[in-house]
């Protein structure tokens, strides 16, 4: 990815080529690649691993390059911190993993819909993709209750890529709160 310097300096130069990362893209849930739907996959084992721990099943992956740098459930409740949603986990440890607080170009697999502090997250870390499983009609902060990512007033945009394997994602959230009614 390039420096938001350079982007607008590029942008001045020949509008019609902006740099991708600046649109938002919406691509409908059928045109999900393998390559999605595998790293979805890696997302969904860990949000298996984080509903055995007593977590709500929520799970994330951080790829750059075609790689799997890190990996990480929601730990709310093992490390006693509200923030600690998989999303968030899985930054934070993509940023020690590479040595820099911006994890550019990374792509971030997450099994819901992200809440308002992890789009917030997101656009801090300046990630360049978002997918994502299922919708959160509660508090998806993508599209079901607020639009952060497209915001007009940021300058960072976030390709976004959802409905990937979601069918798997909600069924763990179903499973898991129907056990503790
Ligand atoms: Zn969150």
């Amino acid at each position: 990815m390039i420096s938001r310097a350079v982007a607008r300096n590029a942008r001045a130069a020949a509008p019609e080529s902006a740099p991708h990362h600046l649109v938002v893209f919406w691509r409908p849930m059928t045109d999900s690649g393998k390559a999605d739907r595998i790293f979805m996959e890696a997302a969904l084992e860990q949000a298996r691993l984080a509903a055995e721990r007593g977590e709500v099943p929520v799970g994330a992956v951080v790829v750059i390059e075609n790689r799997i740098v890190c990996r990480s459930g929601n730990r709310t409740i093992t490390d006693c911190d509200p923030t600690a949603h998989a999303e968030i986990a899985a930054l934070r440890e993509a940023a020690t993993e590479i040595g820099n607080h911006r994890v550019l170009d990374a792509t971030l697999y997450v099994t819901i819909e992200p809440c308002v502090m992890c789009a917030g997250a997101m656009i801090q870390a300046r990630i360049g993709r978002l997918v994502y499983g299922a919708d959160d009609p509660k508090g998806g902060a993508v599209r079901s209750c607020f639009s952060l990512l497209d915001h007009t007033q940021l300058n960072h945009r976030v390709e976004v890529t959802s409905g990937v394997l979601a069918e798997e994602a909600a069924a763990l959230l179903k499973e898991f709160f129907a056990t503790r009614r």
